[in-house]
């Protein structure tokens, strides 16, 4: 079994406090390494680190040069596809096939991505020819320092990347605290970085518990920024830790989003991406539509057809090409979402399919499974409905008119994204603005071009990344004012 270190300024130590945690894998309930349990020393050297790095080589590199490593980091990942797909499988139980077509494959675009997004960046620049001008200002970009980076375990390297990658563009040094149910793949891209060539001390990683590693980070004054993705209560905790000091946050938080059907779809697409939408990687996507809402003249066909399409999902051996679903992220979160589905039958609720257990051969009858669950028959307003299960789980509601459908889509707290469903024209712009996200896919789910902004709006976050948006927030604007 593989022991993992900490990896700070280009070398691997182990944990200051000696300690290690088990790392499971959800399918098998198997421990397939250690993880080291990090604290305040480790955050506190990582930190010094980076500063180094930032006062030495790292802080000197031109941006040619660092895109040359984004792209060499890149490189390596795509060399390591195979290897690195199935350390994501075996830490999240994803089944292999996700795990080797959309996250190990974003995470080399992501780092593809940030290298021709520096390489193509450009500054503003605004002349004043009023009194008493005429004066030239153009605006400076210059990195924060040294910035956090906390990411979740439901797309470990996808996640990571998607900020390391803009961090480190822009010529911050990075201190990465994953999730310490998911730290392979964490690991493997420090090894990636220093067999590129990165400077030592520009990305340093510090695995541990988020209440201890991660509150360090959080806490510690030498971290510029903070770039956060969990969940809405953790996020929370840190927006009160940062603010007080102004540490500049960004935070990427749950979601609770709607799927619109409208009696114009095209009903068979719409299944398809209705169920795509519900139970990707096990339901466990912060923008997974767990709330089905569909106008009532199409209901009853629209579920039949949908029910029947979520029976047929391929539960089981996360290895097997032909497995749709594999297991949740752990045996405590299963215990969650059967706690979720207990609470929709108490609440009215007719589990439609799903939600029990399944009959698994040995190692995986230890597994973290779970049915692909529908709920039909509660109200768009109850807990059910309106809270993250961020499970295999999606509710199902009737709707008469666009009105209704739009209250029920705004009526949670959350606001990450929705997804339309209508051959209308203008139902699909009228509904888009509508809605209260930050992101609308029509007739289409998780369709992503990195360079549109990507967040939430109210309890789903603070700030956007992608393209530009992660440009700016890994840097701080200078205006510089020139007379003429
Ligand atoms: P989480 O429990 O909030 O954890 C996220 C990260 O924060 C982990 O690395 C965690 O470490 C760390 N953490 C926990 N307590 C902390 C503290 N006090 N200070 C600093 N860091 C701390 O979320 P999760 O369960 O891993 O992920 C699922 C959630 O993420 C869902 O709500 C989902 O919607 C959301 N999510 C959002 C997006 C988005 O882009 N909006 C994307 C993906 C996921 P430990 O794991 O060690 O506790």
């Amino acid at each position: 079994m593989r022991t993992l270190s900490q990896f700070i300024a280009g070398r691997e130590h182990a944990p200051r406090s000696g300690e290690h945690l088990d790392d499971v894998a959800p399918a098998t309930g198997e421990v397939v390494a250690r993880v080291p349990r990090g604290g305040e020393a480790d955050v506190a050297a990582a930190v010094e680190a980076a500063r180094a790095a930032l006062d030495g080589a790292w802080g000197k590199t031109s941006t040619e040069e660092r895109a040359r490593l984004l792209d060499a980091i890149a490189d390596r990942i795509e060399a390591r596809k195979d290897d690195l797909a199935a350390l994501e499988s075996l830490d999240t139980g994803k089944p292999l096939r996700l795990a080797a077509t959309i996250d190990i494959p974003r995470a080399v675009a992501n780092f593809r991505f940030f290298a021709g997004a520096i390489r193509h960046d450009r500054t503003d620049c605004h002349l004043t020819d009023g009194p008493p001008g005429p004066a030239l200002n153009y605006t400076l970009r210059r990195p924060l320092g040294v910035v956090g980076l906390i990411s979740p375990w439901n797309l470990p390297l996808y996640l990571l990347s998607w900020k390391v990658a803009p961090a480190l563009g822009m010529g911050n040094a990075v201190v990465a605290k994953p999730s310490e149910l998911t730290p392979l793949t964490a690991s493997a891209l420090a090894e990636i970085t220093a067999e590129v060539g990165l400077p030592p001390g520009a990305f340093n990683l510090v695995h541990g518990l988020g209440p201890e590693a991660g509150q360090a980070l959080v806490e510690h004054p030498g971290v510029a920024a903070i770039s956060f993705t969990g969940g809405t209560a953790t996020g929370a905790r840190v927006a009160a830790t940062a603010a007080p000091v102004f540490k500049k946050l960004s935070l990427e938080l749950g979601g609770k989003n709607p799927t619109l059907v409208f009696a114009d779809a095209d009903l068979e697409q719409a299944v398809e991406g209705a169920v795509r939408a519900g139970f990707t990687n096990q339901g466990q996507v912060c923008l997974c539509g767990s709330r089905l809402l569909v106008e009532r003249s199409v209901h009853d066909r629209f579920l039949e057809a949908f029910v029947a399409r979520v029976k047929a999902l391929r539960l089981g051996d996360p290895k097997d090409p032909a497995t749709d679903l594999g297991a949740l992220i752990s045996l405590a979160h299963r215990d969650k979402v059967e706690g979720y589905l207990r609470l929709a039958r108490e609440e009215g609720g007719r589990v439609l399919c799903g939600g029990e257990r399944p009959a698994l051969p040995a190692p995986l009858d230890r597994g973290a499974f779970l049915a692909p669950a529908v709920v039909a028959g509660l109200p768009a307003t109850c807990r059910t409905a309106t809270e993250e299960i961020f499970g295999p789980v999606v509710t199902v509601h009737p709707f008469d008119t666009e009105a209704e459908a739009l209250a029920m889509a705004n009526g949670v707290r959350y606001g990450l994204s929705a997804s339309v469903w209508t051959r209308d024209l203008s139902r699909a712009h009228r509904v888009s603005a509508a809605l209260d996200t930050g992101m609308v896919w029509v007739n289409t789910w998780l369709l992503r071009d990195l360079r549109t902004p990507f967040g939430g709006v109210k309890d789903s976050g603070v700030g956007r990344e992608g393209g530009a948006y992660s440009l700016e927030f890994f840097s701080e604007a200078r205006n510089v004012c020139v007379k003429l």
